[in-house]
């Protein structure tokens, strides 16, 4: 069976971490009593531990799949966990605004205090959204990222700026969602037309399974309607051709939005397999969209037109199927997730020589694989399950576009001879100039495919597994 999904990359190297995308989200669809310390999109420092904190480790919360008899299993059958806090989140605050302009005329400056927005009493701070970035606290939570699996992380503790990058999140729209598994009321569902995951309010009696079995922690209890929420990947916009308000807004041109056909049938036979080859499954399961067979098999299933052209335009399909250099995130869950990530090089820069200039040799002025900032196995463990081959595969990539635009307009070769360093990494002069147009200037992020008609919707059948409570 083919189905569509709508899905996005993020193109990390690109990221700023401004904020812009997180506060025009919650501007449009949180901006509301209940969800004051909710946001469907945040971005997080790593390293880090994230918000909610230490969300990636799922002793704790119990989110995402396990293997057990051959049978994939929510963790959260299996023994009880702890559902998150709203501490763990963060006590939201706001500051006393007003009072800058109503206050007496006093020698002092005037301040604005900051409140709890639930009580409305006066707090002290302890921690918030991208705290590890505001206070760089990564000297007190940095040992707890679970990511350092492997590496020798004291090191890179003493030197805490050795490097760091933004994660933007959303909700992942996976394929094989515990979310929606987990729901004893159905009440979570995955859209027929473009897979895009939805909770409906009207069924949700705020149990708060799905709060639990997802991995990402991107599903949020509204305490004021007692209800779940989640990121609705802005469907409104999205059913008429427009991009998500995070991709619009964002200033760092990091997302891309695109279709993906895939393969319906095997989606359980994947979050089955073993973990090393994750990756390599998931991108199997997402269909050539060139292929005949394929494009006739999805008329069959009911993919409308719009959706195939939409696939062989897609960005996602590129960066993620074909060039692979986007990787899905902690794909050990077994969620199949559907917002893909571009690791960062960062910084892309050589050594300095004795005088702090730049080697003027050419060989040097491009990093290696193994002398980049970030540890590979760091990358490994957030974007491959801890395979080093597939971010290695990626990086090799990125630093092939690059040597070979450098090659071209600072060593002034022609284009066939600059052509030999993207020979050497699979790639062509076509697959070039379009990664330069779309990573570099930015241009056409998202190829949307706008729908006449709604398809019928089959609550709770879709999703990945079923299982029964
Ligand atoms: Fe979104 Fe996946 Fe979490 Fe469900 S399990 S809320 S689809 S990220
Ligand atoms: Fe990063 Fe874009 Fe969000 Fe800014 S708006 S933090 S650049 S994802």
């Amino acid at each position: 069976m083919v189905r569509a999904q709508i899905s996005m990359v993020m193109v990390l190297d690109k990221c700023i971490g401004c904020h812009t995308c997180s506060v025009t989200c919650k501007n449009t669809w949180t901006n509301r009593e209940g969800m004051e310390y909710a946001w469907w999109n945040d971005v997080e420092t790593k390293p880090g531990i994230g918000y909610p904190k230490q969300w990636e480790n799922q002793e704790i919360y119990g989110g995402g799949w396990v293997v057990k008899d051959n049978k994939l299993r929510l963790r959260i059958e299996l023994k009880e966990y702890r559902m998150p806090k709203m501490d763990d989140y963060y006590t939201p605050f706001t500051y006393t605004y007003e009072e800058l302009f109503t206050q007496e005329i006093v020698d002092q400056q005037p301040t604005a205090e900051p409140i709890n927005m639930i009580t409305e009493e006066p707090i002290d701070i302890q921690w918030g959204p991208n705290w590890e970035d505001d206070l760089a606290g990564l000297n007190e939570t940095g040992s707890l990222d679970p990511n350092w699996n492997g590496v020798d992380k004291e090191i890179y503790l003493r030197y805490k700026d050795v490097f760091m990058f933004y994660l933007p999140r959303i909700c992942n729209h996976c394929l094989n969602a515990p979310c929606i598994t987990a729901c004893p009321r159905k009440s979570l569902y995955k859209r027929e037309e473009d897979g895009i995951v939805l909770l409906d309010q009207e069924r949700c009696r705020g149990y708060r399974y799905c709060v639990q079995a997802c991995p990402y922690k991107k599903v949020y209890y509204n305490w004021k309607t007692g209800k779940s929420e989640k990121c609705i990947f802005c469907y409104p916009l999205i059913e008429t051709g427009q991009p998500t308000v995070c991709t619009w807004s964002c200033v760092g041109k990091i997302r891309y939005i695109g279709v993906v056909l895939y393969d319906e049938n095997r989606v359980e036979e994947i979050a089955k397999a073993d973990v090393k080859d994750l990756v390599k499954l998931q991108r199997e399961i997402i269909l050539d969209p060139f292929n005949p067979d394929v494009v006739n098999q999805a008329r069959k299933d009911g993919v409308p037109e719009t959706f195939i052209k939409a696939a062989k335009e897609s960005p996602v399909y590129y960066m993620f199927k074909k060039w692979e250099i986007a990787l899905p995130i902690h794909p050990e869950f077994r969620t199949l997730p559907m917002v893909f990530y571009v690791p960062p090089l960062n910084p892309v820069i050589t050594t300095l020589d004795e005088k702090g200039l730049l080697s003027a040799s050419y060989s040097d002025i491009l990093p290696k694989i193994d002398e980049l900032r970030i540890p590979i196995k760091y990358l490994a463990n957030l974007f491959a399950a801890g395979n080093e081959e597939e971010v290695k595969k990626s990086l090799r990539k990125l630093l092939a576009i690059r040597e070979f635009f450098r090659l071209i307009e600072v060593e002034k070769l022609n284009r066939s001879e600059a052509g030999k360093v993207l020979i050497d990494n699979d790639l062509t002069l076509e697959d070039a100039e379009l990664m330069y147009r779309w990573l570099a200037l930015g241009r056409e992020r998202w190829i949307i495919p706008t729908r006449k008609t709604e398809l019928t919707l089959k609550i709770g059948e879709r999703g990945g597994v079923r299982i029964k409570w």
